[in-house]
């Protein structure tokens, strides 16, 4: 295929000093399994596959790129890991990230930036020099770089609000947020758990597929799984209309695929010569039988806002638990501060172990959660959130099968189709995202704005799938997402495949 970069042609290393040393320049991996491949059997055999630092691992430490977790190692697995060795797939190691999964960049991790392989394969293996280098993404920065840089065959990411299909556009690879509850979460360190997935990063769809079939099983230790009883009912949705040659999943025709492009999805922020890429694939698509229709889901102009609270507001919750006594880095000094209770080895612990930008979301979600703050930030966001599911549940024709009675359009449409980010990758080092020395009004503003493509799909729980399809007017890659009705997965990834 064309439009795949050249790094794909590298095959995977089959130790750990290759590893290390494909690693050297990127630094998208915070540890290297020193385990030999096992020659176990299982629909994963021989695939090698990195997990994201904020995935429990009992052979390998789980940081979460935090100073508050450096020397933290779990004693069991996430049911994830255990699903993937059960099926034969060797853990390469864990994969740089920014600190519990918050931000776009990876900026926020104590193990340092990724640095975006693309560019050092598409001319040599020499690594970029300081000042080309790119953003990998974030928080999945690692796991996309790592599959990028051919390290490994897939990656394990995980995405609340676009980790995993952000940096996988920024790094020119395939990535799957899945439905909310397919993959278990058990063993994965919650940041948002209403809105936390387990993603799935790869060169190609089809072993985004392989993956995705051995993982998302029903785990009764995770309570927010979608039960079997659901699963079967996204069955019929997955395969009634699009008839894929069995072998490879191709679709056959894409006669009779209705295809939505989200009029909200072309923000002012949108860099335009992703548009023509996006134009190019729709048009191949129609040559290929598929109806093109424009839709419309207007709750979108809000979604990064209530992201922002509901996300914060959980994740104020959920890092609780990192209070130095059951979790976490303890320290009883601060530099100025002296020891007078007890309760300060908290504090302590605390302000040392947690960056800023965790910081930051806790007391943002702490206030939103407060009786003063709570109807006017938390229930409005979560009044958006329903607006965003409702919007989605107008344009699909697919029944939500979550709901008791779902009304779906029969004019609806099987997936939708935008660009996963507005922009291809950020330098690195030229301060192009704001708040770590660039020159934008607002500081921060920009690495927020990464999400605002991805955010809704992440509010209403949908499977949602980006795509590597060509490149932007700065030669980097751009990727396309795929978005479907929930349990619409397969169906997601089956277009996924026609476009790739
Ligand atoms: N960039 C978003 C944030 O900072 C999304 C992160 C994620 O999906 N884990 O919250």
């Amino acid at each position: 295929n064309s439009r795949k970069t050249s790094s794909s042609v590298l095959h995977t290393p089959s130790d750990s000093s290759d590893v290390e040393a494909l690693n050297a320049g990127i630094n998208a991996l915070t540890s290297v399994s020193s385990e030999r491949r096992s020659r176990g059997h299982g629909q994963l055999q021989g695939l090698s596959i990195a997990v994201k630092d904020n995935i429990c691992t009992s052979s390998l430490p789980t940081t979460c790129s935090s100073a508050m977790l450096h020397q933290y190692q779990s004693p069991f697995n996430a049911t994830v890991v255990r699903l993937l060795r059960d099926a034969g797939a060797h853990i390469v190691g864990k994969t740089n990230c920014d600190e519990f999964g918050m931000g776009s960049l990876n900026l926020n991790s104590i193990h340092g930036a990724v640095v975006n392989p693309f560019q050092a394969q598409t001319t040599s293996n020499v690594p970029p020099t300081q000042t080309e280098r790119r953003s990998a993404g974030g928080s999945s920065g690692g796991s996309a770089a790592s599959v990028a840089a051919g390290i490994c065959d897939a990656a394990l990411g995980t995405d609340t609000g676009g980790s995993v299909r952000l940096p996988a556009s920024y790094c020119g690879v395939v990535g799957l947020k899945p439905s909310y509850g397919i993959i278990s979460r058990w063993g994965v360190v919650s940041f948002a758990d209403s809105l936390d997935c387990v993603g799935i990063l790869s060169k190609s769809v089809s072993t985004v597929k392989r993956v995705f079939d051995a993982v998302a099983v029903y785990d009764p230790r995770d309570p927010t799984a979608a039960t079997p009883d659901l699963r079967e009912k996204t069955r019929p949705l997955n395969s009634s209309f699009l008839p894929v040659t069995a072998s490879t999943h191709q679709p056959r025709s894409l006669e009779g695929l209705r295809i939505g492009v989200p009029l909200e999805y072309f923000p002012s922020e949108l860099d335009p010569s992703l548009v023509n890429v996006l134009r190019a694939v729709l048009r191949r698509l129609g040559e290929a039988g598929a109806t093109l229709t424009s839709v419309t889901v207007p709750a979108t102009q809000y979604t990064l806002s209530a992201y922002y609270v509901i996300a914060s507001a959980e994740a104020s919750s959920n890092l609780a638990r990192f209070d130095s006594v059951r979790y976490g880095l303890r320290t009883a000094t601060l530099p100025g501060a002296t020891i007078s209770k007890s309760s300060d080895v908290f504090a302590y612990s605390r302000s040392a172990g947690l960056g800023k930008e965790v910081q930051k979301r806790i007391l943002l979600g702490t206030y939103a959660l407060t009786a003063d703050a709570f109807d006017n930030y938390f229930l409005q966001a979560q009044r958006i959130r329903l607006h965003v599911r409702r919007d989605f549940d107008r344009v699909f024709r697919h029944p939500c099968v979550l709901l008791a009675e779902p009304h779906p359009p029969r004019d609806g449409v099987d997936v939708l189709l935008h660009p996963s980010a507005i922009r291809t990758a950020p330098l690195l080092d030229r301060g192009e995202h704001g708040s770590r020395g660039g020159d934008k009004a607002v500081p921060g503003l920009s690495e927020y704005l990464q999400d605002i493509m991805t955010v809704p799909a992440s509010l209403a729980g949908l499977p949602a799938l980006s795509v590597p399809v060509g490149k932007g007017a700065d030669g980097w890659p751009v990727g396309v997402s795929v978005v479907g009705q929930w349990g619409c997965d397969d169906l997601v990834m089956c277009v996924g495949k026609a476009i790739e």
